[in-house]
């Protein structure tokens, strides 16, 4: 779930996007999974209708072991997203990297995350850097991979320095999350595959 507040609204990336209803600090965590998202098990996936699957595929995040996350908000794609994902300790939430002023979209990279299928779209985020074309039938070229790598590790930098609506939480993911990232003075940022990981094993 989102921890800052948000709104739907059309977007000029694509049909409805996910903007900032209130100024969002580099660093800040916008977004981790609470008992409130859908769990699908990767059985229960199988099972289920082409549209449902098709709905899975938009709105959720795939596990490396088939397991599906599903959430209600959908940030756009952008190749120069103002949010991007990264585990905390095996935790996954999604952090700002940039300052985001209220009124602006959020956007996220889907280059980043993993899928047991190929696809790929054509882009529409207009950015400097725009790929052209994203999707996980792509592989991701090295530039990329130390953009995320390097806006990642310093909006970490920031976490204790910005407020966090997330250490107000109270749930058990949002309680492990901040065990977690107070846990982390001085964050070291690993690259993983596609992700950055704060490690508990430096
Ligand atoms: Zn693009």
């Amino acid at each position: 779930m989102y921890l800052t507040k948000i709104y739907k609204n059309s977007s000029c990336i694509d049909g409805e996007g996910i903007f900032a209803g209130e100024p969002i600090s580099k660093g800040t965590i916008v977004f981790y999974y609470s008992s409130n998202d859908v769990y699908v098990s990767k059985k229960e996936f199988q099972s289920l209708s082409n549209f449902e699957k098709n709905r899975i595929y938009k709105l959720g995040v795939e596990e490396e072991d088939g397991n599906w996350i599903v959430t209600e908000g959908d940030a756009n794609h952008s190749c120069d997203a103002n949010i991007l994902s990264l585990f905390v300790d095996g935790l996954y939430c999604d952090i700002a990297v940039k300052d985001i002023q209220s009124g602006e979209e959020i956007t996220i990279d889907y280059g980043l995350f993993y899928s047991s299928f190929p696809w790929e779209m054509t882009c529409r985020c207009h950015s400097c850097n725009c790929r052209g074309i994203f999707g996980s039938a792509i592989a991701i070229d090295s530039q990329t991979q130390e953009l995320w790598h390097s806006r990642i590790s310093e909006a970490a930098g920031r976490i204790h320095h910005v407020r966090q609506p997330l250490f107000f939480r109270d749930d058990d993911s949002a309680r492990a999350l901040t065990f977690a990232l107070r846990s982390r003075h001085s964050p070291r940022i690993f690259p993983y595959i596609k992700f950055s990981l704060i490690s508990a094993y430096p």
